[in-house]
């Protein structure tokens, strides 16, 4: 009971980060047993820059701003195949 604040802080917090696209599927052309895959998310990230603002080092990354998308290519991190999203 005392951690009941605590618990509905930690779900709200996920509730943001899960923007996941609920029944999408990839699957290799060349081989359905291969479940790992490549494919762009948009993230925010935080960086140490110099006095003109150029990139030096990459901090952090803090936020998934768009996440993986079926209209993004999506390529088979096995064999290296085009995976078919639906
Ligand atoms: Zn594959």
């Amino acid at each position: 009971m005392m951690c009941m604040s605590n618990m509905m802080e930690n779900s709200s917090i996920m509730g943001t980060l899960k923007k996941r696209e609920k029944g999408m599927r990839a699957v290799c052309t060349k081989d359905e047993s291969h479940d790992k895959f490549i494919t762009t998310a948009h993230v925010t990230q935080s960086w140490v820059v110099d006095d003109g603002g150029e990139f030096l080092e990459e901090l952090s990354t803090d936020d998934t701003t768009h996440g993986p998308n079926p209209q993004n290519i999506w390529v088979c991190a096995e064999c290296g195949e085009e995976a078919k999203v639906s």
